[in-house]
């Protein structure tokens, strides 16, 4: 990628100080949302290496990768995977628990939404201590597809998600990184 995109997409990532809590630098990608050159940027650089390669599915974590992710999917002529918080799907679901910061929470995936071997890129905005993509990449394991890659927008390489999710066998792509929490 070359070096003025990432500097744009730097540029269209709005940083919060504190929220949701003292600590935290919030990284806010609705400014990147509302910037038609940048969204339209971001999405064919998360698109571009899986174009042609028979992804049948993207599988986004709610809330921000519901976005993000299905504008990737409709860009692969792709489904879309909801991933949601526990008790919001309305159909027989798959659960699995990942840790937060804090605790643990629950997330569920229909357990119709995809088939074995069914090659599959999970999308966030944001990866961080990566639990919340673990879960998702174990669900989506568990019901037999095949997890191609888990990429985001944003990196927080001091969390060390990265190589949770590479410890699963699922290559990470990530277009920009910040340091820090
Ligand atoms: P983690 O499970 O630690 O990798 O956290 C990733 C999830 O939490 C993603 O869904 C992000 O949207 C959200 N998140 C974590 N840290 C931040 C942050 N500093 N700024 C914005 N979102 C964050």
């Amino acid at each position: 990628m070359d070096t003025s995109l990432r500097e744009q997409l730097i540029q269209s990532i709005r940083t919060i100080e504190g929220y949701p809590k003292p600590g935290i630098q919030f990284r806010d990608i609705t400014t990147l949302l509302n910037q038609p050159k940048a969204f339209r940027r971001a999405i064919d650089e998360l698109v571009h290496p899986y174009a042609g390669i028979g992804i049948e599915q993207v599988a986004g974590i709610e809330a921000r990768g519901f976005i993000l992710g299905g504008a990737v999917a409709h860009q692969l002529s792709a489904g879309f995977v909801p991933i949601r918080k526990k008790g919001k799907l309305p159909h027989e679901t798959v659960r699995i628990a990942y840790s937060l910061e804090y605790g643990i929470d629950e997330m569920e995936m229909h357990r119709d939404a995809v088939k074995p071997k069914q090659k599959v890129i999970l999308v966030d905005d944001l990866i961080a201590t990566g639990g919340t993509a673990e879960g998702a990449v174990k669900l989506l394991q568990q019901m037999g597809a095949d997890v191609v890659a888990a990429c985001f927008v944003i990196d927080l390489p001091d969390l060390g998600g990265r190589r949770k999710i590479e410890s699963l066998g699922v290559p990470v792509r990530t277009l920009v990184e910040f340091e820090g929490h």
